[in-house]
């Protein structure tokens, strides 16, 4: 991957640091108790978590945020999240479950989610409507995709070729439209503005990063989904 970019591998789930010289960037925190892996993967970089400015939640699950309320507690961290996600981060709403409709995706959901620990409300520093430009990684593009969430963002940045799809995507085993989604047809519209962009490398909310080849994978998938119009995933 490229040197600025570094994949956390935490105990359930990802996250990502971004390093620029005068800062460090993270990119969702994993489960709650996942604080002190992330601040080891900080330092490993030869950084501080002083030097972690913005911290951005792709969406309010419990994989994502689950740790915003210990990095929280690091000094200059402003965690940025969208408004529509906001109040199940901050804990002022519960957040509401996944629709689904399959049975293999309710065997898969019943399979995880109960293993998961609930995330613990979190302060979110900045309020992101989609559309921003975030100044990391040369402008960080913040892209507003419902579907998965009602608050789900990626992260574009244009200038590195690099994507953050959160769970609008993942790459277990090959790339595919997320999995839990709240809304399965704006997910695959959020799906489509991803690949629209066509970006070299891609990180996912869950599987393995992908540097070149989302345009054949996502010819695939595209070729998929219109021989089965009916199929969310
Ligand atoms: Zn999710």
């Amino acid at each position: 991957m490229l040197p600025d970019l570094h994949m956390v591998r935490l105990a359930f789930g990802q996250a990502y640091l971004w390093q620029d010289s005068d800062s460090v960037t993270l990119v969702d925190t994993g489960v709650a108790g996942s604080g002190a892996e992330l601040a080891e993967a900080v330092r490993a970089l030869g950084r501080s978590v002083d030097e972690v400015d913005h911290v951005v939640l792709t969406h309010f699950h419990e994989d994502h945020a689950g740790g915003a309320s210990e990095v929280n507690t690091w000094p200059n961290a402003r965690v940025h999240a969208h408004r529509a996600d906001e109040p199940f981060i901050t804990g002022v709403l519960p957040g509401p479950p996944p629709v689904i409709t399959e049975d293999w995706e309710r065997a898969l959901h019943q399979q995880i989610t109960p293993g998961l620990p609930a995330a613990p409300p979190a302060r979110v520093d900045v309020t992101l409507a989609g559309g921003e430009v975030l100044p990391f990684g040369g402008g960080a593009h913040v892209l507003h995709l419902p579907g998965h969430t009602d608050g789900s963002v990626a992260l574009h940045l244009p200038h590195h070729d690099v994507l953050f799809t959160g769970d609008t995507m993942a790459n277990v085993g090959q790339v595919t439209p997320g999995v839990f989604n709240l809304d399965a047809a704006r997910l695959l519209d959020s799906v489509k503005a991803l690949v629209r962009l066509d970006p070299r490398t891609v990180l996912f909310g869950h599987g393995e990063p992908l540097d070149q080849g989302f345009d054949s994978a996502a010819k695939r998938l595209s070729a998929s989904s219109d021989s089965d119009p009916g199929g969310a995933v």
